[in-house]
């Protein structure tokens, strides 16, 4: 039997959208299932100004669109559809999904990562009235108001720093004594001006009446809390790796799939690219270099099952 499509990717952020890209390219049967719209966190990042070739920043949203053109330019397709599981039997992947079963001969999970939350007192209860974790989607409304910030990594620093060009008055409260960020980013925020930085602080409590007005904020160091005025708060603590389609594969500490240098999971087929995967260091460059190798050995996957790369030896 043969199966609908060569490669499924499962999540249209830059992983898969390479991967398509690649796939489709490389003359492949390739779909994208995608449960909202294509671009996954990259429709988050207001500038983007480290991927090469762009000297000049470019939009999250506005690179998302380029992908997404020269993916189906080459004939990969996208379907929204939410993925509930992946089955296999013998060579072929069965990819359940709330619009039915797609079959395929390889599989490349894309799924990314969702944002963490503090868990604490008013979060949920202002969350869209004040809480944010999107500061190029709700930052805007917040124009010369007084922000919170909490985290210490390249999302928080990054987002502090664009929020600081909507606002003079930014406060960026961070756990520990030292950021976790990339150098570069740590030192942009501790050398903004619209930017105060507070280490060895934590939210304990957001308040207010319809949406957020105040904020109990605790010294780590001395355990002292006191309450402050506030308009907003945006949070970046991490993200939980969307792991829930492969219940079977190995997670490193921090819940991340673990795959060899090859994007290869321990089962035959089935690839791993992007925020999902356990890797040192995730950004969009990366994602994008981890879908095309994926698409790639995907496509000798392929050739093995059907016999084409080396026919001779297969017959033996
Ligand atoms: P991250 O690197 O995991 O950092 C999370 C930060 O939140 C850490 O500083 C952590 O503190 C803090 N934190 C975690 N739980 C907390 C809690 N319960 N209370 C208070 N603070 C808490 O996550 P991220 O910044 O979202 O970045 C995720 C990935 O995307 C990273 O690989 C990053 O490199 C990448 N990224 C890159 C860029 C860029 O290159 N421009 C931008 C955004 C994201 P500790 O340090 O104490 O653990």
């Amino acid at each position: 039997m043969k199966p609908e499509y060569d490669i499924i990717i499962i999540g249209g952020g830059p992983a898969g959208m390479a991967a398509a890209q690649y796939g489709a390219r490389a003359n492949l049967r390739t779909l994208v299932i995608e449960e909202l719209a294509p671009g996954g966190a990259m429709l988050l990042i207001s500038d983007m100004e480290n991927y090469p070739g762009f000297p000049e920043a470019v939009k999250g949203y506005e690179f998302t669109e380029k992908m997404h053109l020269q993916a189906e330019n080459f004939g990969a397709e996208f379907k929204i559809a939410s993925a509930e599981s992946i089955s296999q039997k013998e060579d072929i992947f069965t990819v359940h999904t709330s619009e039915g079963p797609i079959s395929s001969w390889t599989v490349i999970l894309a799924t990314g990562a969702k944002h963490k939350t503090l868990d604490i007192p008013g979060e949920e209860e202002f969350m869209g009235r004040g809480v944010s974790y999107c500061a190029t989607c709700d930052g805007p409304f917040f124009k010369g108001k007084k922000i919170l910030v909490v985290g210490g990594g390249d999302a928080a620093c990054d987002e502090a720093s664009y929020l600081a060009n909507l606002s003079p008055n930014v406060i960026l409260i961070h756990r520990r004594d030292r950021f976790r960020a990339q150098k570069v980013l740590a030192e942009r925020v501790h050398g903004n001006p619209h930017i105060e930085v507070r280490l060895n602080h934590t939210l304990e409590e957001i308040k207010g009446e319809n949406k957020v007005g105040r904020v109990v904020l605790k010294r780590t160091d001395t355990g002292e809390c006191y309450e402050e005025d506030m308009d907003a708060v945006f949070i970046f603590i991490g993200a939980i790796p969307q792991t829930q389609l492969v219940p079977f594969l190995q997670k490193d500490e921090a819940g991340y799939v673990v795959t060899n240098q090859d994007m290869e999971s321990v089962q035959a087929g089935l690839y791993i690219v992007g925020d999902v995967r356990s890797t040192p260091f995730r950004q969009v460059v990366t994602a994008c270099g981890e879908g095309a190798v994926a698409a790639h050995k995907a496509a000798g996957h392929i050739d093995d099952i059907k016999g084409e790369t080396y026919p001779g030896l297969k017959q033996q």
